[in-house]
């Protein structure tokens, strides 16, 4: 097993382990105040409990554990009032309606600040559920009209749910098949969702045949990652396979990472009925894993470029709460944020990637943006209530990073602006923030093993 080195740049990225853990020592509470503490960023709406499984039928997966549950807002009364039903449904006027796909091109300005003439100023008006061109994700709708409930997602801790077991590994084998690019991309597949890339066996026609499909993957894909947790970081950027293909097993594999030392960090003993950190969890699904933890420090370096990016255009945005104070807070905290991020190339440089203008090198994007919208969907297939909702939220904060660096330009003049939904905002700063908070996990975890090391 190889052992990551602090000052070892982290393969793919530009910069080293310890540069990263440095300025995740700096920015960190920043994140977390932006995240935990403004109204704007953590309350997220979403559909949460009505949208099925597109891919399979799978009741035995459900997590009955209290610890799956997650607590909405049924009460109106504590949202903020700006986004009320009732103030929402005021929004949809038709100054303020859904601007269709080629007026927002033309725009060219977030959507955050828009203005209704018949309503009076408002400011969260979104966009309908429909996808647009350059979405990694399926959006979630935070309209008025839209199935939703609203979380407080600071009330909603990610942690240990007991969540195991066939139906959650179901799910993982289902995310890492995405990334079996060898697969045609098919338009159409056999249970019919729109863009999904190889299709996936629907389980009630062929249950037999899906799960030995799902068990081929995931030996291939467990045999892949012993060999590569033994290799030096130089020996995985030069393996014979393209940089954005690598780019999205990293994704995917370092936001697993992330999950799994959050469950870890804050775990249940069972027995004493505590919450705390679980050493030997830690050991059996990271420590034993360098790769996992070195796709976990990509996804902070790849999180943080995206957030930085921002920073040319949040003196754009009008965070609305329905207080001024709050709101004129929360945009300097993220102009702070984003304006600490280094803004130069020194973390992750995304201009390297989809290079190849030729017809091969665009239908590259688009496989990878198909595949990354099906792992969104595959969120749908989640059978614990909590994990669906950390699910969606960071396959939504990775898309939107995914569309920040690689749909808009880089802040030139006359360069199109990121159109951001509020849910992608918010999503994207809870990411960050779970990412940036699993870094903070693994620091005590390293030192639980020194001092364990120093006991022996
Ligand atoms: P799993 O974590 O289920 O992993 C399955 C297989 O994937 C492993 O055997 C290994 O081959 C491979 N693997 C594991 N980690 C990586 C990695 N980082 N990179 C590449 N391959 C890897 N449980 C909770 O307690 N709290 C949560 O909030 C939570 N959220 C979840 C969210 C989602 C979207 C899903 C699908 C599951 C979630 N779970 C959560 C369940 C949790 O992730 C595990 O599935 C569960 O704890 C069982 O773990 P396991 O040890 O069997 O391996």
């Amino acid at each position: 097993m190889a052992k990551l080195e602090p000052k070892a740049k982290v393969s793919d990225a530009c910069a080293s382990y310890a540069d990263l853990d440095s300025l995740n020592d700096k920015l960190h509470p920043y994140v977390r105040n932006l995240a935990n503490n403004t109204d704007f960023f953590s309350y997220y709406r979403l559909n949460l409990f009505n949208k099925e499984c597109p891919f399979w039928n799978d009741e035995n997966g459900l997590c009955g554990n209290i610890a799956c549950a997650v607590t909405t807002l049924e009460n109106e009364e504590d949202v903020p009032a700006i986004w009320r039903a009732k103030e929402l449904s005021k929004l949809e006027g038709p100054k303020a309606q859904h601007p269709g796909r080629k007026q927002q091109r033309e725009r060219q300005r977030p959507l955050l600040g828009e203005l209704g003439e018949s309503v009076g100023e408002s400011c969260v008006v979104e966009y309908d559920d429909e996808c647009d061109d350059r979405d990694y994700c399926v959006p979630e709708d935070e309209s008025a009209s839209a199935k939703g409930d609203y979380v407080s997602l600071a009330d909603n801790p990610e942690r240990f749910t007991g969540y195991a077991g066939e139906g959650a590994h179901h799910v993982w084998e289902a995310i890492y098949r995405e990334n079996c690019f060898s697969k045609p991309v098919a338009r159409k597949s056999s249970v019919a969702v729109p863009g999904l890339a190889a299709p996936l066996p629907a389980f009630s026609q062929n249950q037999a045949q899906a799960a030995m499909d799902f068990k081929q993957v995931m030996r291939q894909h467990d045999r892949q990652e012993a060999i590569r947790s033994g290799a030096p970081e130089e020996v995985l950027e030069s393996e014979d396979e393209c940089l954005e293909k690598r780019v999205f097993y990293r994704v995917i594999s370092g936001m697993h990472a992330s999950i799994s030392t959050h469950l870890c960090y804050d775990y249940l003993n069972q027995t004493t009925g505590q919450w705390g950190p679980n050493l030997q969890c830690y050991k059996d699904r990271l420590h034993e894993y360098p790769e996992r933890i070195s796709n976990l420090y990509f996804n902070y370096a790849f999180l943080l470029r995206a957030v930085g990016k921002l920073r040319d255009y949040v003196q754009d945005y009008t965070f609305c709460t329905g207080d001024p104070v709050q709101d004129k807070q929360t945009k300097d905290m993220i102009r702070r944020l984003a304006g600490a991020i280094p803004s130069g190339p020194q973390i992750f440089d995304e201009s390297v990637m989809f290079q190849d203008q030729t017809a091969d090198g665009i239908s590259l994007k688009e496989d990878f943006r198909n595949r990354f919208r099906n792992v969104s969907r595959i969120m749908d297939c989640v059978g614990c209530d909590k994990c669906r909702l950390w699910g969606k939220v960071q396959t939504n904060g990775f898309g939107t990073a995914l569309k920040v660096l690689f749909e808009f330009g880089n802040g030139h003049a006359g360069e199109e602006k990121p159109l951001l939904r509020r849910t992608e905002l918010v999503a994207l700063i809870n990411t960050l923030d779970k990412v940036s908070t699993a870094l903070k996990a693994l620091e005590q975890f390293r030192t639980m093993i020194a001092a364990e090391l120093d006991g022996s």
